[in-house]
């Protein structure tokens, strides 16, 4: 089964840190997958900018190798490779100073009338000094868009600096702040099951719903990154963003339409009513750890002072939550988010426990009643599992079991979700802003992110130690039990 494909209009994307990993691994094999599918005009170019000094065709040697690392072989059709590469063209400009710009406001204007999109893969505190050139050459169209990734900022004070950097150039209509968690199939299918279904929306309360754990688990460790993770954490690297965007499409309100600033304010409904946690509640409501030495997939592995070349850091590898949503819907479900590196698996997934049924007609023959489960998994393999209660099969009186309505969408539609850049990509270029985050959710989320962080320190709370390739401390495990609750890998 396959979906229709609708050609965006002609574009020039301009990829600021066009040289850089992020391009490598997903911005340039997301294009080249698009074009492939046939979603790219002939009149589509992708313009690579940055400081080395490299013509037209040493870039397409950079993209031909980027394609060939993080494309399957078998995708790199002759013919689709050398209709991408023609699209494909470079600048040398440093964006802190003055050259190379007249050259890429002279290769833009030879596209006028195309929506012009500007990505900014490079680290923020390039993000003004590139706005500010932009802006100083003129060259921002009503076409125009900008696309910032992550980290937007390091707290409330620097996230509302780069925002003003970008503001000063760009309607707020204009900016594309990119989280690609919001780009994955079952995100979005997470929506279609809640508001395209009659049967979940009623149950999608207080009222019905026990508790819901949201985990977003790595078997990695910090590898090349340890130095920018060190000044990080958990929190910053993945709370604050992902697992937050996750709690709120999850929790929120129908929106009027599937429209951008209609989502966006439910969005941001959610995010203003989570419960505080500071000084007084982090103790009670977190649970912060780091790695230490031990095996992931039978293969041993370094702790994490090892793996950032460190005698001692108490920065945050993982992270237990127990969230609150102060509304009517939600009053009294806690909501237990997790995120960690060095895990013992590689699992994103939301998980809502249902309550128990209110009365049992059965004997005790029958055995337990679980409660009905809805995991929806983000990856590995993106789908959904249903779990409920039937009666064993054949004779021997009624015995009722639990078994799971799987749904994996790789079986069920015989393909292999896109990347999740391919599908924001293109929302970029037809000016879609539904699946990016506003100002304000930003602004929002680190006004709930920024006492945690703060009772952190002011308490000195302890970082737990876990062994690599675990599900994180044991102290995690206790946030959840002194709730009558466990984790899902647990209850299995
Ligand atoms: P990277 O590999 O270090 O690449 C940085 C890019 O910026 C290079 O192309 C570099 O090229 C260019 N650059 C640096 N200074 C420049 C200057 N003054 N003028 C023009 N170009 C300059 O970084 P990355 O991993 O691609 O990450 C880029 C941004 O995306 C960061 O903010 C990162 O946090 C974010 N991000 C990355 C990923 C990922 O998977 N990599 C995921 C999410 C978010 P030259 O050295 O040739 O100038």
């Amino acid at each position: 089964m396959s979906s229709r494909t609708i050609q965006v209009s002609a574009f020039d994307l301009v990829v600021f840190g066009g040289t850089g990993d992020l391009a490598a691994r997903k911005l340039l094999p997301a294009m080249f997958q698009r074009d492939r599918a046939g979603q790219l005009p002939d009149a589509g170019r992708i313009i690579g900018v940055s400081r080395r000094p490299l013509g037209d065709e040493g870039y397409l040697d950079f993209v031909r190798t980027s394609l060939r690392d993080h494309v399957k072989a078998a995708d790199l059709e002759p013919e689709a490779l050398a209709r991408f590469l023609a699209r494909i063209h470079f600048l040398p400009v440093d964006v802190t100073g003055e050259t190379g710009w007249a050259e890429l406001a002279a290769l833009l204007a030879s596209g006028a009338d195309h929506v012009r999109a500007f990505y900014f893969a490079v680290s923020p505190d390039l993000f003004a000094p590139i706005s500010q050139r932009i802006k100083q050459f003129g060259l921002v169209t009503p076409k125009s868009r900008v696309v910032v990734e992550k980290p937007l900022g390091k707290d409330g004070e620097s996230a509302r600096e780069v925002n003003a950097a970008v503001a000063c150039v760009f309607e707020e209509s204009q900016v594309f702040r990119i989280d690609h968690y919001l780009g994955k199939e079952t995100v979005q299918n997470l929506m279609a099951l809640r508001f395209a279904n009659r049967m979940f929306e009623p149950l999608w309360n207080s009222t019905h719903i026990d508790h819901i754990q949201i985990t977003v688990a790595e078997d990695i460790g910090v590898g090349e990154r340890g130095g920018y993770y060190d000044t990080s954490g958990a929190v910053r690297d993945m709370v604050q963003n992902h697992i937050l965007q996750l709690l709120c499409l999850t929790a929120m309100e129908p929106p009027d339409a599937f429209e951008a600033d209609s989502v966006r304010d439910e969005k941001l409904k959610v995010l203003k009513a989570l419960k505080c946690i500071n000084d007084r509640n982090a103790e009670h409501c977190t649970v912060r750890g780091q790695y230490r030495s031990g095996s992931v997939n039978g293969q041993p592995t370094p702790g994490y002072l090892l793996d950032i070349s460190k005698e001692e850091s108490d920065t945050e590898t993982f992270v237990a939550i127990r969230a609150e949503i102060a509304n009517w819907r939600w009053a009294g479900v806690p909501f237990f988010l997790r995120t960690g590196k060095r895990l013992g698996g590689r699992t994103s997934e939301i998980v809502v426990n249902f309550r128990p049924i209110s009365h049992s007609i059965f004997d005790h023959t029958a055995g337990r009643i679980s409660q009905n489960r809805l995991v929806i998994r983000l990856q590995p393999d993106e789908g959904m599992t249903l779990e409920v209660m039937i009666k064993d099969p054949g004779p021997g009186g009624m015995r009722l079991r639990s078994i799971p309505l799987d749904m994996s969408f790789a079986e069920t539609f015989g393909v292999s979700n896109p990347d999740a850049y391919e599908r924001l990509l293109m929302d970029v270029i037809r000016g879609n802003q539904t699946l990016f985050m506003r100002h304000d959710e930003v602004a929002a989320a680190w006004r709930w992110v920024d006492p945690i962080l703060a009772a952190w320190s002011n308490t000195a709370q302890r970082v737990h130690h876990y062994a690599a390739g675990t599900w994180g401390p044991s102290a995690s495990v206790a946030l959840i039990e002194r709730d009558g609750r466990t984790w899902l890998e647990d209850s299995e």
